[in-house]
């Protein structure tokens, strides 16, 4: 039945989880004209999945203006975000990983993630705790329009734009959303993927997962020192217990070989020996999951004015914690690129370098990804027989098996490297100058210029972040008053491009920044560089706005 509703929108989102939601909130902050269609009730909470929020996506929400409430969510101020390695969650510790707890996150030093160049630490944070933050932001946020309860059904588009079928999935009906652009953000099984032919590839079985949510209010003070993360090595049964609110919920992701069948695992004793408690332990179960941990990669991004952004572009095994922190990167890339185009500043050409640029990145994560898991499931297997014997041997053993486990979760939970360290190569909105970007690891990484790189962070001498004088738009940093940037000022204002200078006033200014001046992307990477303006300035303004050179 056709409620005959007509809804008009610049950019319609499909699905309103954490990259949705992420993407409409920027987007309308730029200020286009945004729709979201999510299936599910306003702010209803997702499953309980990822724990992370990483440096980079605290960045993003500290410039949206939600990141103190974030901030402060989740676990009590207090308690500790370590990852402990012991024989069970309750057994002997072999090694812990000291990360810092919420109330000392900005002040913290000499720990192997607070020499990060940021003004925002990640956060160790539940996802049922993060969407309805973002639920109330996006509810309040003005151009935004959020359609609960309402499922896209089918799409088509033209050169002009794009008409979605909705459903409402309360009344009954459907309605049409015209929209100059659709966003499918609609997840692992997204339908728009499907819909506009693009296929995930990848490796389709990397291993098996049985998750439990439960309540358990006597397990914290049965734990010698708590973490944000325990992870259990022994020859029984190994897995992850997260703390979910720091006092009575609890999530176990008990990791088997790819070859598992998950029906024949016993949960409640595989959860106990994780936990290392017996029969007489009472626990609830809120919620449980069996799931087939992948690393798939959708072949295409885009299909002319269609986009793929998060798990419907990209899913892989949570090691890292960085799928839902990568998806909110592929937003904060199409975004402004979008509202260029919707403004009328950018080139319709500037959407070719989404796919161009995001691409590879995801590949790379997905493999860093995959590979800890791999690593981690195999020391699984060979976890020695004497690990909890009393006595030299056992000692020996703990030993050993505590450094490797620490050297191997140490790059996955402070993952330095993808936070920071990856770059965008071969961009056709991007000037390079033949310098190489310098190389990184999942936990390493450097700070650097070269186009293509994160915009480096400093701290200003007035006490500010960097990126809190960044603008909105293009941001042109000037290390020397001196030289001459009326060219490109005149360049920016011709093509209505948003472009401020900032004189950038820092210690560290020299050592991190070789050239005089750089130009800021909207999304904080480095789109040029340069000692003096180029010769033609209005010829870097083409490129990043995606004006083909010689068009
Ligand atoms: C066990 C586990 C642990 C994880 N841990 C981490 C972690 O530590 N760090 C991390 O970064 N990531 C983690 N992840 C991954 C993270 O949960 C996902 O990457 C993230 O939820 C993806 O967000 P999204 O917005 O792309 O998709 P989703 O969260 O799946 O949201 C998609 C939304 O689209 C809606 N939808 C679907 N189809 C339609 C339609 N046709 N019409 C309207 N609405 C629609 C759905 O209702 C849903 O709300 C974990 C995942 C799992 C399974």
């Amino acid at each position: 039945m056709l409620m005959g509703r007509r809804i008009n929108s610049e950019v319609l989102i499909v699905g309103g989880g954490p990259v949705g939601l992420t993407l409409a909130i920027d987007l309308a902050q730029r200020g286009v004209e945004v729709t979201i269609a999510e299936m599910r009730t306003g702010g209803e909470a997702s499953s309980v999945r990822c724990n992370h929020v990483a440096a980079r996506t605290m960045e993003t929400f500290r410039r949206l203006g939600i990141v103190r409430v974030v901030r402060n969510a989740g676990l009590p101020s207090d308690y500790p975000n370590d990852v402990v390695i012991r024989t069970t969650a309750t057994g002997i510790e072999l090694s812990r990983i000291s990360m810092p707890c919420r109330a000392e996150r900005y002040t913290a030093k000499n720990g192997p993630d607070t020499w990060w160049p940021t003004p925002e630490p990640p956060a160790r944070l539940n996802q049922i705790y993060l969407e309805p933050i973002l639920f109330a932001q996006a509810a309040t946020t003005p151009l935004l329009r959020i359609m609960s309860r309402t499922r896209v059904v089918d799409f088509e588009q033209s050169e002009v734009g794009v008409r979605a079928t909705v459903e409402d999935l309360e009344m009954g009906g459907v309605s049409e959303i015209f929209a100059s652009y659709l966003v499918g953000c609609d997840g692992a099984h997204s339908e728009v993927r499907h819909k506009m032919g693009a296929k995930y590839t990848g490796d389709t079985v990397v291993m098996q997962t049985q998750s439990t949510y439960f309540r358990a209010p006597q397990l914290l003070a049965m734990i010698p020192r708590p973490a944000w993360l325990s992870i259990s090595l022994n020859p029984r049964c190994n897995g992850y217990l997260f703390a979910i609110d720091g006092r009575e919920r609890w999530l176990i992701h008990n990791w088997r070989p790819p070859a598992e069948d998950l029906a024949s695992l016993d949960r409640d004793l595989c959860i106990r020996r994780i936990l290392g408690v017996d029969f007489s332990f009472k626990f609830d179960i809120l919620g449980k999951e069996d799931w087939t941990g992948r690393r798939m990669i959708a072949d295409r991004f885009r299909d002319r004015r269609v986009f793929l952004c998060g798990d419907a572009a990209h899913i892989w095994v949570p090691f890292a914690g960085y799928g839902m922190n990568a998806g909110i990167a592929d937003a904060m890339n199409l975004s402004w690129m979008l509202a260029g185009v919707i403004k009328g500043w950018a080139a319709p050409e500037i959407l070719n370098a989404y796919e161009i640029e995001r691409l590879p990145v995801t590949e790379q994560v997905s493999r860093y990804a995959m590979n800890t898991c791999i690593a981690g499931i195999a020391m699984n297997s060979v976890v020695p027989g004497n690990i909890e014997e009393a006595g030299p041997a056992g000692d020996a053993t703990r030993a050993r098996i505590g450094k490797q486990a620490y050297e191997l979760n140490v790059g996955q939970v402070c993952c330095g490297g993808l936070n920071f360290g990856y770059f965008y190569k071969n961009s056709p909105i991007i000037a390079y100058d033949g310098e190489d970007a310098p190389g990184f690891t999942i936990y390493d990484f450097s700070q650097s210029t070269v186009p293509g790189c994160r915009t480096p962070h400093l701290w200003l001498r007035d006490g500010r972040s960097l990126y809190d004088a960044l603008g909105a738009g293009f941001t042109l940093l000037r290390f020397d008053p001196a030289v001459q940037v009326g060219g490109l000022v005149t360049a920016a204002a011709l093509r209505g491009v948003p472009v401020v200078v900032l004189d950038v006033d820092a210690d560290d200014a020299a050592s991190l920044y070789p050239q005089k001046l750089v130009l800021s992307r909207p999304d904080v990477h480095v789109a040029w560089r340069g000692d003096k303006l180029p010769e033609d300035p209005l010829a870097l303004m083409d490129r990043v706005r995606g004006v083909s050179p010689g068009r």
